[in-house]
């Protein structure tokens, strides 16, 4: 008998605004995400990706429609089981949503209160540690460069070990190094056995994934990559001016 997938995702819709001027702005939609798997969710600025994302993380109420989470629907859970589900997932944003008045450490180990889960500083340092950054610990998040600061998130993301981690545009803000650097950490992950839901506009994300999502206003529709991975007219001008 076939598992039941980690996420079923049923006629989701997700509308705005007062009833006589509703507006659909997600769905509906139907897939699911295996455990364990990587799912990569494309779509361009306003198609719906945050709002899809944080559904699924049970930061929001869909407006019809049943996401189940190992066959249960979290629309319809309690609120500690809803709470629970929370904590065994991790989140990470395009501007790393750390806390400016706690240092690197303690930013990390609130990673724990979305659970209500103590985190010792000593789980906390062997995350940072895992990250590159133990030298970091008592820094001031503001003196960190954006690839550091989104290392922070993904320690703090990933203190409640959790099962899925979703990513909103981690790299969104990052230079290319950085963007590389996050994209192999979070491939590593997966690697490790957590299933990671990938939101973002960046095509290449797409060669890591074995789901992709292509949301077009609200709605998945087919999805032909684009010519992303060929130079760009002006990288190609300096290419020709630099073999010269
Ligand atoms: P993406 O993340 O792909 O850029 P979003 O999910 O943020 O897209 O937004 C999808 C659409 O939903 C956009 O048209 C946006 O304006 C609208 N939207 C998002 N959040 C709200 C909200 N709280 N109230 C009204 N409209 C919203
Ligand atoms: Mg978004």
């Amino acid at each position: 008998m076939p598992s039941t997938p980690l996420l079923q995702i049923k006629g989701l819709t997700k509308e705005y605004g007062p009833k006589k001027h509703r507006t659909r702005v997600l769905g509906p939609l139907d897939f699911t995400v295996e455990a364990g798997s990587y799912t990569v969710i494309l779509g361009k600025s306003g198609s719906g990706k945050s709002t899809l994302l944080n559904l699924l993380a049970g930061l929001d109420q869909p407006t019809t429609g049943a996401l189940l989470v190992n066959g249960k629907d979290i629309a319809k859970i309690s609120r500690k089981r809803l709470a629970k589900y929370r904590s065994e997932i991790g989140i990470i944003f395009q501007f790393y949503n750390l806390l400016p008045t706690l240092n690197v450490l303690e930013n990390v180990r609130m990673g724990g209160w979305a659970g209500g889960n103590s985190i010792s500083a000593q789980k906390a340092k062997e995350l940072l540690d895992s990250l590159g950054l133990s030298h970091r610990e008592n820094a001031n998040v503001s003196t960190l460069s954006g690839g550091e600061k989104q290392r922070v998130a993904i320690a703090r993301a990933l203190v409640n070990n959790p099962q899925i981690l979703f990513c909103d545009e981690p790299t969104g803000a990052l230079d290319s190094k950085n963007e590389q650097q996050v994209k192999e950490i979070i491939k590593y992950l997966h690697s490790q056995g957590i299933t990671v839901i990938m939101v973002t506009h960046n095509e290449e994300f797409a060669a890591d994934a074995q789901n992709i999502i292509f949301l077009q206003d609200g709605l998945i529709k087919p999805y032909s990559p684009t010519a992303v991975a060929l130079p760009t007219p002006r990288a190609k001008a300096k290419l020709a001016t630099t073999t010269h």
